[in-house]
């Protein structure tokens, strides 16, 4: 393959793709695929010899295809949407057509100041104060982990990456029990250790941290010779979209000096909307902040923002600059690999800029809306059913619902429901724990999903939970 060929491969790919978006709504949503049958189809030993790419894509067509889950599909209500528009794909496809490695300003300077600009248009955005300054990091996970490092680096006066964790003291964090797996591995990762993650009550109907015991617990951490060194606050959480009262849990955290840190990977988008603003009041005063324009706002993943209050404590955690990396001679200028734990970058910025010019703020608000008020109604009609428990409330566009019927067992018959709606393929959901109980979760979210869409769930829920046998 040269580059003569490209151009009539790339408009046929475009063709493909526009298609598969408009059609995509006609296939089961989850892969129905056996684990191995992909594997199994394709050859054991690499190719010797070049291949015409019109087997290579006739392949992706018959092997591939019948074995993805389809994220883009208007019917995908599970986990998080990762979104992909059609802005952003083309973006997508720009940024791949040059390739830039965007580590320092001077590998790429138009990267490195879209990055400052549309980073700085997000923090508007979501009603957030002049003064934060944000980088695009791969996942929440980075952020967390950055996050994570910057606080054990400040409460260590700067000596852990230089004298390793031994003999520093116990450091203690703090987060509630419903925050993301990717802060527990942040911990790990830290050194700080599982036992040093302190999983504070919830209390309240959005499963949020209770103040109060946040205060008890440094307190007694204090007192018993535990550093406490960060508070990590959850809103929207995955299970059930738990959301900590933010503004009453950095009283806390900036009453003891804590670094803080929010995690809004899902709900951070729906803050572009002012009428939800008030479910993270206090936010404009975390130290830092993640949210993914790749789960709701329709910029393709991946693509994490990460605002921060004083980004020279992240700066101070993780910059290191042998001679090979300096850019003597270009002062005053950025280099957003020294914001990050990966060195090399790519050109995220570009699909943030495609995406918000193509629909305006006006025209995602919009999306958003309506899936929190479709989410809502098909939440109406669950609850009037008899053998349909709202188990959480809806929280944005996300809740969950057991199904029940006299005398069975309602993990066994919610197991039972779950695997034949997703066997099914209209529609794709999964299921979550809450106080112990498993649970069928619901959210609205996929860029080009109707009310219809959404409405189906009721169909496909109540159809399929009285046939089963
Ligand atoms: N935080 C929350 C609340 C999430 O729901 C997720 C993923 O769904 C993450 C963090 C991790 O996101 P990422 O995959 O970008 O690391």
């Amino acid at each position: 393959m040269n580059w003569e060929e490209f151009a009539p491969w790339g408009r046929k790919v475009a063709d493909w793709t526009q298609e598969y978006h408009q059609t995509v709504g006609d296939r089961p949503v989850r892969a129905q695929t056996a684990p191995g049958a992909i594997l199994n189809a394709l050859p054991e030993l690499p190719p010797e010899t070049p291949e015409p790419l019109e087997d290579v894509f006739r392949d992706f067509e018959e092997i591939v295809m019948p074995g993805i889950t389809h994220w883009q599909h208007p019917r995908f209500f599970a986990y998080f949407n990762s979104n992909a528009s059609p802005a952003s794909v083309l973006a997508e496809f720009l940024a791949m057509a040059i390739s830039p490695q965007c580590m320092l300003w001077q590998t790429s300077p138009a990267a490195t100041e879209m990055e400052t600009r549309m980073m700085d248009w997000l923090r508007q955005s979501l009603g957030l104060p002049a003064g934060y300054q944000g980088v695009i990091q791969d996942s929440a996970s980075s952020a967390t982990l950055a996050a994570v490092l910057t606080m054990r680096e400040k409460t260590l006066g700067w000596q852990g990456n230089q004298q390793g964790l031994p003999g520093q003291g116990r450091l203690r964090i703090y987060a509630s029990s419903e925050v993301h797996t990717s802060i527990d591995r942040a911990i790990w990762i830290a050194g700080i250790g599982q036992d040093n993650l302190i999983r504070v009550p919830i209390t309240g109907a959005w499963r949020g941290m209770d103040p109060e015991a946040l205060d008890a617990a440094i307190e007694a951490d204090k007192a018993a010779g535990y550093i406490p060194a960060g508070v990590i606050l959850s809103v929207g959480g995955t299970g059930t979209g738990a959301t900590d009262p933010v503004a009453a849990c950095l009283d806390v955290a900036e009453k003891h000096g804590l670094y803080s840190h929010v995690d809004a990977a899902w709900a951070g988008s729906a803050m572009i909307c002012p009428e939800f603003r008030h479910m993270w009041d206090g936010t404009e005063r975390a130290d830092s902040i993640v949210f993914n324009p790749h789960k709701w706002l329709g910029v393709q993943f991946d693509c994490s923002a990460h605002f921060l209050k004083n980004p020279d404590d992240l700066v101070k955690t993780l910059a290191i600059s042998p001679e090979y990396l300096k850019t003597h001679g270009a002062e005053g200028i950025v280099n957003y690999s020294e914001w990050s734990v990966p060195l090399g970058r790519r050109f995220r910025a570009l699909k943030i800029w495609f995406v918000l010019r193509a629909y305006g703020l006006e025209g995602l608000r919009q999306r958003l809306r309506n899936h929190v008020a479709w989410g809502q109604a098909l939440h109406d009609r669950l609850a009037s059913e008899p053998d349909i428990e709202i188990v959480t409330p809806p929280m944005w566009s996300l809740f969950s619902f057991r199904y029940l019927r006299d005398g069975a067992d309602p993990e066994h018959l919610n197991l039972r429901l779950i695997n034949a709606i997703n066997d099914d393929g209209r529609i794709y959901l999964t299921q979550t724990r809450v106080d112990g109980k498993l649970v069928i979760r619901f959210q609205a979210g996929q860029f080009e999903c109707t009310e219809e869409d959404v409405m189906m769930v009721y169909d496909v829920v109540t159809e399929i939970a009285r046939g089963l046998d």
